[in-house]
């Protein structure tokens, strides 16, 4: 299958590249190289922007069965301090790239969506069904381009899925998360067992949650990776499905730095401070929809696993 990967220089969509090359697609991938800078053995590679619609239109026209959109301002306190910024690029950017793709009667989309289009749920875990009420322009942007999505399918007689990933971790193919400046907790964490950071600073410690903490339910790379092959398979049909991808188990801040500390033998000192704007105390998903609907079975549900591989990648 011909698939455009939208975003493929970065972190997620340079791993799931891969993975779709291994499965025998033909993967081409278009990135701005803004943000991510992952280069991905047996792709083609296009160097545009999503705001730019010409350069966009040219790489669509070469035709595509389906596009997998990663390409996105992903980090929650900058979106807190530039929202204007992340509704242009993640909103108007993936507006850019459904026209481009209408011009080219290309009609399958698979969206990297988010469980922060949720905010602060009511309770844990989170169903597809929860209200969406997101606490930041990250999650706002996202979204709207779920509405959006929704529309399209209608209108266009077309078929998108939204995959509402919670904490994507781990390592793959040589490739693993790298953000600058960095801002996830896991590769905080290890550079401070590392050493090249002098500690991991605890955002907000007076959470309702069992430790006080910050409760996250964490998914390996992998197994997402899994989720958008399934994803691409549903696309088949026109229609608009939209799933939750976590495991169902949620780690809390210190639980990641204590488990960080067992699997790369090194002691993590940290500072605790207040918390973080825009941060919801627990976001646990509940993913039965995708479970029963495309049989998705995650591999690798042990954070040990996600810190390991990692921690390895980074060259221990
Ligand atoms: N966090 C933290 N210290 C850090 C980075 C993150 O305490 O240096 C917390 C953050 O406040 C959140 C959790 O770790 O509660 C996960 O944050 P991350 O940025 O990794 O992912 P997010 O949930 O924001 O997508």
């Amino acid at each position: 299958m011909k698939t455009l990967v939208v975003g493929g220089a970065g972190y997620i969509g340079s791993i799931v590249a891969s993975e779709l090359v291994e499965a025998g697609h033909d993967v081409s991938v278009l990135d701005d190289l803004s943000r991510g800078t992952a280069q991905v053995e047996g792709t083609t590679f296009y160097e545009a922007s999503l705001l730019d619609p010409e350069s966009l239109d040219g790489v669509l026209a070469n035709g595509f069965d389906v596009v997998l959109h990663f390409a996105a301002l992903a980090l929650v306190p900058e979106s807190v301090a530039e929202p204007e910024l992340y509704f242009r690029v993640n909103v108007g950017g993936t507006l850019n790239l459904l026209e481009a793709m209408n011009a080219h009667d290309i009609k399958r989309i698979v969206f990297s969506s988010t469980c922060a289009v949720y905010g602060e749920p009511a309770s844990v875990p989170i169903t597809e069904q929860f209200p969406n009420n997101p606490t930041n322009s990250y999650g706002a942007s996202k979204l709207a381009v779920d509405h959006l999505l929704t529309a399209w399918t209608t209108a266009r007689n077309s078929s998108a899925v939204s995959l509402r990933y919670f904490n994507v971790a781990g390592a793959a193919h040589g490739l693993g998360e790298h953000h600058e400046p960095e801002t996830h907790i896991i590769p905080i964490v290890l550079d401070a067992a590392a050493g090249t950071r002098s500690h991991v600073e605890i955002f907000g410690t007076d959470y309702p949650t069992p430790d006080g903490t910050a409760v996250r339910d964490y998914i390996h790379v992998l197994d997402l990776a899994t989720a958008h092959i399934l994803a691409i398979e549903a696309t088949s049909t026109p229609g608009r499905r939209i799933y939750n991808l976590g495991n169902g188990a949620g780690f809390s801040v210190r639980e990641v730095i204590e488990t960080a500390e067992r699997v790369t033998g090194c002691s993590i000192p940290v500072v605790e401070s207040e918390r973080r704007a825009g941060d919801p105390a627990q976001l646990i998903s509940a993913s039965d929809l995708i479970r029963s609907e495309l049989g998705w079975v995650p591999l690798y549900p042990e954070l040990e696993r996600m810190i390991k591989d990692a921690w390895e990648h980074r060259g221990h």
